[in-house]
């Protein structure tokens, strides 16, 4: 917990001071009173060298790319990124969530990881989802969803320091520069930003201090206007110039708890608002987690993965061992297609059997990522035909490759998870690499800002199961991390970077990312194509949650299979999507081609350092 300074970074914060963000001509936002540029241009591919970016905000990607033109590495520039993305995207993402940080390093050819995910309360009771006023479950919305109750304690500026002072250059002061400028002189509001701030206004109003930074004059702000956010700016400003204890231990901190313990809603709303159990303890001990990642070898690729407290690396990798049994690239798309989608299913099943906090659960992380396991688990996909979900999850304790009856039952998780969080993706000059998601869980958390400091807190406890079964291993327990389904990941080819990518969306994250991975590696699209492909993502539930353009292009083939395809979109976002993934693909003599969603989400934003002539 403190702030660095090196020579290095010193130097590199010289450059920053001096540089302009540079913008292609028409790609900038001019706010009436004539203030700095401010990037607006969404452009989804850039190929070049030198460094890249993709980010879903072009002010993220620019704040990125600043920072690598100065001298900064993936790890300076990933924080600047983060950063700003708290400003532009603060429904999703900011200091107030989470999230899980992978990095690949160049020198010594290694991926690590950090688990910066936000935890329970360590006097959370082990009943905290249920009302004591009526002895019943709370719904899921609106009490859960907007609450003090479903607040974990932050690790995302616990994740920026420790990921800066393991491998970057800057200090967090000067990598939340960037951020801060963006906050101060403001951004432009896209339909993304605006149809956001709508789907939330009726839990925004419920709170003063979240009504007066996004409702100002009671309204979503105008697409085309300028929005600042000058109390982030200033508690960005403090957490640079005063390092973590500012917010894990001061006046905000106390603020903080007070907020979630007693939600200070304003005096006309309905909503209930369950207060929650954060403590300055709970703020004070929090601390992220630096681990080894998971890894598969998947088709003469290193696919590695976030470890459990996420389920990504474990539920992408297991599908994957199950697919390397078929090859998919002599297939139709079609069968292609019904393959990812049964295999998915079988890992998504093991999910929920077997992952949640490493430190309260005995994840058997190893033997879900067994080959051998994964050709038990490949018995139970049938070619021609849609297995009946849920389908079974496999016996980790017992399995030796070969088909035999099973004994379990298929268990279908609730699937409360829905469009939110963001993802990032940056490479430097050196080859060194970051895949990074963080969220504050639901678009727009809690929906409670915490007053005067321009920041909304998550409610990333939601992600525990709200049942109540002992062997469950995601149910609720004081100090634990809730499973996560964020997947960053990085692949590798002869030891270098060949692939970073990763995808927003809950539980769908994991289907993206791997869908993603099918389509570039086995369906021989470009990565731009595999990213911008329709999507469908099967988590082991009676139906198949599939984009429009899924459904029109491969429903009634896979109907014919047996699977039974219903359109995306859920009750809290009015977008027919699944995710909203970044990447970039790494080729020879340094070639970066970053991508990021065309359409998705408003499409993103793609940058690199220097452009391909
Ligand atoms: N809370 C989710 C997770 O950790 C991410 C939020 C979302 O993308 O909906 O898996």
């Amino acid at each position: 917990m403190h702030v660095r300074t090196s020579l290095a970074a010193a130097t590199a914060t010289g450059l920053l001071a001096g540089l302009v963000v540079a913008t292609p001509a028409g790609a900038t936002g001019r706010a009436p009173d004539g203030a700095e540029p401010r990037p607006t241009a969404k452009v989804p591919t850039a190929i070049g060298k030198g460094g890249a970016v993709s980010t879903v905000d072009p002010e993220a990607s620019a704040a990125a790319l600043k920072v690598l033109k100065a001298g900064g590495n993936a790890v300076d520039a990933a924080v600047a990124a983060a950063a700003t993305l708290g400003v532009t995207e603060p429904y999703s993402a900011g200091i107030g969530g989470g999230g899980y940080f992978v990095y690949y390093n160049a020198k010594s050819g290694k991926v690590r990881t950090i688990d910066g995910r936000e935890t329970a309360p360590k006097r959370m009771p082990n009943d905290a989802f249920i009302d004591p006023a009526t002895g019943r479950p709370y719904n899921f919305t609106p009490e859960l969803v907007t609450s003090g109750v479903s607040v974990g304690t932050p690790g995302t500026p616990a994740t920026w320091e420790r990921a800066l002072d393991k491998w970057g250059t800057l200090s967090l002061a000067q990598a939340l520069r960037p951020a801060i400028k963006v906050a101060t002189r403001g951004f432009v509001v896209d339909e993304t930003f605006r149809q956001q701030t709508l789907d939330n206004e009726t839990r925004f109003r419920a709170f003063k201090a979240t009504r007066k930074l996004f409702l100002r004059g009671g309204d979503a702000p105008a697409v085309g206007s300028v929005f600042r956010n000058r109390q982030l700016a200033r508690t960005y400003t403090r957490l640079g110039r005063k390092g973590l204890p500012y917010f894990y231990r001061g006046e905000l901190a106390k603020l903080m708890v007070d907020v979630v313990r007693h939600p200070r809603t304003t005096a006309n709303t309905e909503l209930p608002v369950p207060p929650g159990h954060l403590s300055r303890r709970d703020l004070k001990t929090y601390e992220v987690l630096v681990q080894r990642p998971t890894r598969v070898d998947y088709r003469g690729y290193d696919v590695y993965g976030m470890a459990p407290s996420s389920s990504g690396g474990t539920t992408v990798g297991e599908a994957l061992n199950i697919l390397e049994r078929y090859d998919l690239s002599s297939m139709t798309a079609e069968q292609a297609l019904h393959h990812y989608l049964e295999a998915s299913a079988l890992a998504f099943a093991d999910r929920g059997k077997y992952v949640g906090d490493p430190a309260f659960v005995d994840v058997p992380v190893r033997r879900l990522l067994d080959d051998r396991y994964a050709a038990e688990r490949a018995c139970l996909l049938n070619p021609a035909r849609a297995a009946t979900k849920p389908v079974p999850a496999g016996d980790v304790t017992s399995y030796d490759g070969v088909c035999s009856p099973t004994k379990a039952d298929g268990v279908t998780d609730a699937d409360t998870e829905n469009i939110s969080t963001t993802n990032l993706t940056v490479a430097d000059g050196w080859g060194n690499v970051v895949e990074y998601t963080l969220t504050i869980e639901q678009t727009g958390g809690s929906g409670q800002v915490v007053p005067r400091h321009g920041f909304l807190l998550n409610n990333e406890l939601t992600d525990f199961s709200t049942v109540y079964d002992p062997a469950d291993p995601n149910r609720i327990q004081p100090g634990k991390r809730p499973r996560s389904s964020m997947s960053p990941t990085i692949v590798l080819r002869n030891g270098k970077p060949f692939l970073a990518l990763g995808s927003p969306g809950g539980s769908t994250i994991i289907t993206t990312v791997l869908q993603m991975i099918v389509n570039r590696i086995d369906l021989g699209m470009t990565v731009q194509e595999a990213i911008a492909a329709p999507r469908a993502t099967q988590r082991n539930t009676a139906n198949t949650t599939a984009e429009p353009e899924f459904i029109t292009a491969y429903g009634p083939a896979l109907t014919a299979l047996g699977h039974r395809l219903v359109p995306a979109g859920d009750a809290f976002t009015s977008a027919a999507e699944i995710g909203a993934a970044t990447a970039i693909e790494f080729g020879r003599r340094g070639r970066m081609t970053a991508v990021a969603e065309p359409t998705r989400r408003g499409g993103g934003s793609a940058k690199v350092v220097k452009r391909r002539r």
